[in-house]
């Protein structure tokens, strides 16, 4: 069964356990017995262990532990001219 969060205004957060199906609105706050609201909160995307969900923790991960470059990249060779008419040859180049 899922964990619901719950909310009392005076104690603060608590969880509960219902399920699905029949999960109240509020409960009775169990330290002062006053009205807890439901609250409802993200749920825990980051604890699969799906591909997805791997894919994300590394694109994540990438912000605080970016990968190390140990070389500069192989120095590219211009391709050539790319285009074959003879009227593109008379632009001005950079
Ligand atoms: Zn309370």
């Amino acid at each position: 069964m899922p964990t619901y969060a719950f909310r009392c205004a005076d104690c603060g957060d608590t969880d509960a356990v219902f399920p699905m199906a029949s999960v109240p609105a509020w409960l009775d706050c169990r330290a002062c017995g006053g009205t807890a609201r439901r609250i409802f909160s993200a749920p825990y995307l980051g604890a699969g262990s799906s591909t997805a969900m791997k894919l994300l923790d590394a694109t994540k991960r990438t912000a605080s532990e970016p990968a190390v470059v140990e070389a500069l990249p192989s120095r590219r060779t211009s391709p050539g001219p790319v285009s074959h008419n003879p009227l593109h040859a008379e632009l001005p180049r950079p």
